[in-house]
Parts: C-alpha cells; structure tokens; sequence
C-alpha cells in the first residue's frame, strides 16, 4: 500500500512567481513552493540539514531530495536560460507567533516558544492566493 503523502511545513509564502532571463527564455521550470522552501532554509538561512529536514516536517533523506531537485532546476534555469515559475507542491505554511517569530507546524493555542497566544495561523497554501499574507 502506498504511503500517504506527508505534507511538507513551509514558513512563507512566495511574494514572487515568476523570474524570467531579460533575452526571450528558452523553456521555463516549474520550482515547486516546498523546493523553494528547501533552498531557503538550506542556502539562505543556511540551516543544517536536521534542522531544515525538521521545520519541513520530512525526512533528511527527503529533504535532500527536494533540495537536491530545487538546485537542479535552478541552475537549469540560470545556465539554459530558463524562466522559474514558483508554482504548486503539497505544502502547508507554518503558525507564526507575532511575539516571538517562532514557527511550527502542529496546531497549538500558545507559542511553543514564548507562550504568547498572539499566533498567526497561516494553514494550507495554496500559492500565492487565498492566504493572508499581511505579517
Ligand atoms: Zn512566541
């Protein structure tokens, strides 16, 4: 029996869809909203592996799988002159404490870090449309 599909924790939402070569792009990648995520947690915040595997809710195995995935596209992209559409994917934003600016995954009526109750509950995006954004 197939293993249902995890979702995957993400801590924002994309404010920008589409990047595009200035010259006509040759072709367009799809970069699904969890590899970007990936890629924001590893090579922006630079967070170790563990810990971003964590915050994602997966496996470091997966992890390194959607990563691995993200980068391939990106530099598809940048050396063939692709556009990225930052689009899709099976992901739900993370809770945000307005206090503490913690972030976790599980339902929680108080921050897991400050115990503030002042939490922003982002729920299951959709990209880019029919989610608050106002942070
Ligand atoms: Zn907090």
């Amino acid at each position: 029996m197939p293993r249902p599909r995890r979702c995957r924790w993400v801590g924002f939402n994309p404010d920008f869809s589409y990047f595009a070569p200035r010259e006509w792009p040759t072709g367009e990648v799809i970069l699904k909203v969890e590899e970007l995520e990936s890629l924001r947690l590893k090579d922006l915040l630079q967070k170790d592996q563990t810990e971003a595997a964590k915050m994602m809710s997966v496996s470091q195995s997966t992890f390194h799988r959607i990563l691995t995935e993200a980068r391939r596209k990106v530099v598809d992209a940048l050396v063939n002159g692709k556009a990225i559409r930052v689009y899709g994917g099976d992901y739900t934003l993370r809770n945000l404490c307005r206090d503490c600016r913690s972030e976790w995954g599980d339902f929680a009526e108080r921050c897991p870090n400050c115990g503030s109750t002042n939490i922003f509950y982002r729920g299951r995006g959709r990209h880019g449309r029919g989610v608050d954004q106002n942070l």
